[in-house]
C-alpha cells in the first residue's frame, strides 16, 4: 500500500505532531511518502525516515510558504496521482483540518479525523475515532476506494528506527484561483515556549485568587521548562493574556504532561486538554471533577504544594 503523510514544518523542523502521522503511516503497513511545504534543510527533513517515511517531496517553491489551504490541497492531490496512494495521513491540526477536507473532496476519498488508533484491516478498513471533544468513540468503516485519516495529537509513538529519507523537490503548477487568500502579515505570541506545541505544561485556574500570585506557576513551569495555560475565566479577568486560555473555546493542547492547579475541571476545560499524555490535578477540594479526568491528583492547597514541587524538581534538575 502506497502511503502519503502531509507534514508540517515549524521553524524548520518536522512538527512533532506530523512525526507521530509518519509513524501511524508506518504503522499501517507499506511505502510511506511525506510531503513538506516551505523553508526546511534536506537534513531536517530527512528525519522523517527515523519515523518512518522512505522518501519527502519537498515543495519549496515560495508561493507555497504561507500556509494557504487551498493551494496546499491541491498539491497534495497532485502528489496523491503522482505517488499513486490509496491512503494519506496527516496529523489533526488547524492546517490539517481544512486541508484534509478539501483534499477528500478534490481525490474523491473518504476522510475520518480525531483517530486514536491503527486500522483493523481484518475485515476492511475500520478507524476508531474520538468525538464529542473525547468522551466517546466511534468506529468508522473507510473501505471504498482512497481514504484520509487524521491523527489526534498522542495517537501514536513515534518511531526512531528509520533510516534517513531520501528528499525530493515536488513541483506543483500553481494555479491562481487557489491563492484568492494572501497572509499580509503574522504575529506570533510571545513567550519562550508557545503553548500549542508544548510538551508540557503547567496551568493555573481561578484557585490561584488573582494574577499577583502566578509567579509560583512560571517558577514551576520554568523549573520544568513548561507553557503557562489557564482557564478561561482567568484570562477573562486579565490575570493573563487571553492566548493561554486552555479549553473548548480555547487553544486545545496535547502535551506529554498537563498539570492543572487551582482549576475545577468543568468540561469545556477538559475538551481542550483530554489529548494530554499525563494530566495532574492540584486541588484542595477531593470532589473537583478534574481529578476524575487526573492521571496523578494532589488534594491540597497550591499555595502550599506547588512550591514544595517546585523545590523539588529544582533538586532533581541540580
Ligand atoms: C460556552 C462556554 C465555553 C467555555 N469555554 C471554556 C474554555 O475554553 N476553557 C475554560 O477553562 N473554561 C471555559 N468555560 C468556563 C467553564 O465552564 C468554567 O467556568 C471554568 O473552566 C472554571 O474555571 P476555574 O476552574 O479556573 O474556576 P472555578 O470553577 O472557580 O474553580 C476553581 C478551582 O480552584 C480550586 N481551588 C481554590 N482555591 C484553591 C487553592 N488554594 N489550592 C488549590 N485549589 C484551589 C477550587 O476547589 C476549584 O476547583 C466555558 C463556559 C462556557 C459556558
Amino acid at each position: 500500500m502506497s502511503i502519503l503523510v502531509f507534514i508540517e514544518i515549524s521553524e524548520g523542523e518536522i512538527k512533532k505532531s506530523s512525526l507521530e502521522a509518519i509513524s501511524y503511516a508506518a504503522g499501517i503497513g507499506g511505502d510511506v511518502t511525506a510531503i513538506a511545504f516551505g523553508e526546511a534543510s534536506n537534513d531536517a527533513l530527512s528525519a522523517a525516515g527515523k519515523a518512518g517515511a522512505t522518501k519527502v517531496l519537498h515543495v519549496a517553491d515560495e508561493k507555497y510558504k504561507q500556509g494557504n489551504i487551498q493551494a496546499y490541497a491541491s498539491a497534495l492531490a497532485a502528489a496523491v496521482e503522482s505517488t499513486g496512494a490509496e491512503t494519506v495521513v496527516l496529523a489533526k491540526s488547524s492546517l490539517g483540518d481544512p486541508v484534509s477536507a478539501r483534499l477528500a473532496i478534490k481525490i474523491g476519498a473518504s476522510l475520518a479525523t480525531n483517530v486514536t488508533e491503527l486500522p483493523d484491516t481484518s475485515n476492511g478498513f475500520t478507524v476508531k475515532r474520538s468525538i464529542y471533544t473525547g468522551k466517546a468513540f466511534a468506529n468508522v468503516d473507510l473501505t471504498e476506494g482512497k481514504r484520509i485519516i487524521g491523527i489526534k495529537k498522542n495517537a501514536a509513538i513515534i518511531k526512531e528506527d528509520g533510516a534517513d529519507a531520501a528528499v525530493e523537490a515536488f513541483s506543483v503548477s500553481a494555479d491562481d484561483a487557489d491563492f484568492k487568500v494572501t497572509v499580509t502579515s503574522q504575529e506570533k505570541a510571545t513567550g519562550e515556549i508557545l503553548l500549542p506545541e508544548a510538551d508540557l505544561v503547567v496551568s493555573g485556574g481561578r484557585g490561584l485568587k488573582g494574577p499577583e500570585n502566578w509567579g509560583m506557576i512560571e517558577d514551576l513551569a520554568k523549573a520544568l521548562g513548561a507553557a503557562t495555560g489557564c482557564s478561561k475565566p482567568v484570562s477573562d479577568m486579565d490575570w493573563r493574556p487571553h492566548h493561554e486560555h486552555v479549553g473548548q473555546t480555547g487553544i486545545k493542547v496535547a502535551p506529554t504532561l498537563y498539570i492543572a492547579v487551582g482549576i475545577s475541571g468543568a468540561i469545556q476545560h477538559l475538551a481542550g486538554v483530554n489529548s494530554s499524555k499525563f494530566i495532574v490535578v492540584i486541588n484542595k477540594d477531593p470532589e473537583a471533577p478534574f481529578f476524575k479526568a487526573a492521571d496523578y491528583g494532589i488534594v491540597g492547597d497550591a499555595f502550599e504544594v506547588v512550591p514544595k514541587l517546585t523545590e523539588a524538581i529544582k533538586a532533581l534538575n541540580n
